[in-house]
């Protein structure tokens, strides 16, 4: 019997999110702005810019499984107090955006 499971294949084009809509999603879903890890709030650092020429675009990362074609597509965002690196799902991210455009980034 042959095995039809289909591995989704990684392109950056499917994870597009402007940085504006990544702000109204962490707004929309009520993220603290504290940290986890110290308590503080002394803002946060989006990773962005998947090229030098646009920063515009929240970077994102591919996590890939240990085995397989696997992967967790992810944005980071770094805490200016202890440096403590947030993770937050790209897929969460996308899904939301696609429901509630912004039109206006
Ligand atoms: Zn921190």
């Amino acid at each position: 019997m042959e095995n039809k499971t289909s591995v989704p294949t990684f392109r950056a084009s499917d994870f597009l999110i402007k940085v504006g809509d990544f702000i109204r999603y962490l707004e929309a879903v009520g993220m603290r702005l504290e940290c986890s890890q110290c308590g503080k709030d002394e803002g946060w650092s989006l990773d962005a810019g998947n090229d030098a020429n646009d920063v515009t675009e929240v970077s994102i990362y591919k996590m890939p499984f240990s085995e397989g074609l696997a992967f967790r597509p992810v944005c980071a965002m770094t805490c200016n107090h202890c440096g403590f690196v947030r993770q937050v799902s790209a897929r969460k991210v996308v899904a939301w955006v696609k429901d509630n455009p912004s039109g206006l980034l």
